[in-house]
C-alpha cells in the first residue's frame, strides 16, 4: 500500500510513508509556561496537595511528568532535561526520545517555570509549635534524668529520619520530671514503649480532646513513662523475701535471693515490690570469720554481726549488707 498522502512511498505508520509520517505527526506537547509551589523553609515541593522533598533535577522531570500530553501513541520513551539560567524561576530545555515502531523520534520543548512560594504542613507546624503528643519522663533518680532524655532524643531523631512531620516542639524540665512535646502522636506512643522496654518503665496513656477539625475530635495524647522504683544492683523485698536485682527490662525483674542464694524471674505486675534499698545506700562490712552458711562480720561502727548467708566469702572481704527489720543480709 502506498502512501495517502503523497502516493509515493510505502504506507508504513498509520498509512503514511515516514516522511509524511514525521511531518504530520506530534508525539508530545509540553506547555511552554508551567508553575510549581515551593516551601520556602525547607525546599518542599507541592504536587496536587501533597508535599514531596526531591532533588530540583527530580522535581522538574515529575514537573514535566505531570504536564506532558502524548498526543499520539507510542512505544516508549526517554527524557532529557537542562535547566537553563533564568531569571526568578527556571527555563528548560525537555528532549524527548520517542520510539514508535522502528522509529526514535526526537522532540524539543522550551519552557519557563515559574516558582510560587508556600509554607508545607511540617513546616508551618513546626513553627507553629504545633504538638500532638506530650511524653513525660517520670520517677528518674539524680543522675539518670540526661541519660533517659539522650535515649529519648535519639529515638526521635530515628523516626523523624522516616516521617519528616515527627519533630520536638519543645522541652520542658518539671520538679517531676521532663516533659517532651512531640508532634506526632504515633511516634510518640512508639518512643513511649521503647523507653518502658529499656528501663522497665510503665506506661500510662492519657487522651484530652484538643479541638475538632474536619466535623472529628482532635485528641491530644499524654503518655507518662514512669521508671520504677528500683534499679540493677538495689535490694528489693518481695513477699518478705530481700533480693538484689540483677536486671531489668519491661514488666520483667531478674532477681537473685539473699536468703537462699536461688536465682528467680518474676513478672512486676503480679508482684508487690516492697522496701528498696538503693545500691549507693547499701552498707559496707568486712568479714572477719565464716563457716559454711554463717558469717560473722565487722560493720563500719566496729560492730560484729552474725548473720547467715547463702554465698562464699573469704575473711578479710569487703562485702555489701542490708539490714531488714532487725536481720542483716548480705550480698554475693
Ligand atoms: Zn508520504
Ligand atoms: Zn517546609
Amino acid at each position: 500500500m502506498l502512501c495517502v498522502e503523497c502516493g509515493k512511498r510505502e504506507a508504513k505508520y498509520d498509512n503514511l510513508c515516514e516522511i509524511c509520517f514525521l511531518k504530520k505527526i506530534k508525539f508530545t506537547y509540553l506547555p511552554p509556561h508551567m508553575s510549581i509551589t515551593q516551601c520556602p523553609h525547607c525546599g518542599a515541593i507541592k504536587f496536587k496537595g501533597d508535599w514531596k522533598r526531591m532533588s530540583r533535577e527530580d522535581m522538574f522531570r515529575e514537573l514535566i511528568l505531570r504536564n506532558v500530553e502524548f498526543l499520539h501513541h507510542y512505544d516508549s520513551f526517554t527524557l532529557e532535561i537542562e535547566e537553563r539560567e533564568s531569571r526568578g524561576g527556571a527555563a528548560l530545555h525537555t528532549i524527548f526520545k520517542v520510539r514508535y515502531k522502528d522509529l526514535e523520534v526526537k522532540e524539543e520543548h522550551f519552557s519557563t517555570v515559574s516558582i510560587k512560594y508556600e509554607s508545607c504542613t511540617r513546616c508551618n507546624r513546626y513553627f507553629g509549635n504545633y504538638f500532638e503528643a506530650i511524653l513525660q519522663l517520670r520517677g528518674m533518680r539524680e543522675g539518670e534524668e540526661e541519660m533517659v532524655k539522650e535515649f529519648a532524643y535519639s529515638r526521635i531523631e530515628h523516626y523523624s529520619q522516616k516521617n519528616e512531620n515527627l519533630f520536638l516542639t519543645k522541652e520542658e524540665r518539671r520538679k517531676e520530671g521532663i516533659d517532651l512535646y512531640l508532634s506526632d502522636k504515633r511516634e510518640a506512643k512508639k518512643i513511649a514503649k521503647e523507653i518502658c522496654e529499656k528501663y522497665g518503665a510503665t506506661l500510662k496513656e492519657s487522651p484530652q480532646i484538643a479541638g475538632r477539625k474536619d466535623g472529628h475530635d482532635v485528641y491530644r495524647v499524654t503518655y507518662s513513662v514512669r521508671l520504677p522504683e528500683y534499679r540493677e544492683g538495689d535490694v528489693v523485698n518481695i513477699d518478705e523475701t530481700p533480693y538484689l536485682v540483677e536486671h531489668v527490662s519491661r514488666n520483667m525483674i531478674s532477681l537473685l535471693s539473699l536468703k537462699d542464694g536461688r536465682k528467680k524471674r518474676m513478672d512486676v505486675r503480679r508482684h508487690r515490690v516492697g522496701r528498696v534499698v538503693k545500691k549507693e545506700d547499701l552498707e559496707e562490712a568486712i568479714v572477719v570469720y565464716s563457716q559454711g552458711a554463717n558469717i560473722q562480720l565487722l560493720d563500719k561502727n566496729y560492730r560484729i554481726i552474725e548473720a547467715k548467708t547463702p554465698f562464699f566469702h573469704h575473711n578479710g572481704d569487703k562485702v555489701k549488707i542490708v539490714r531488714i527489720e532487725g536481720e542483716v543480709f548480705i550480698l554475693p
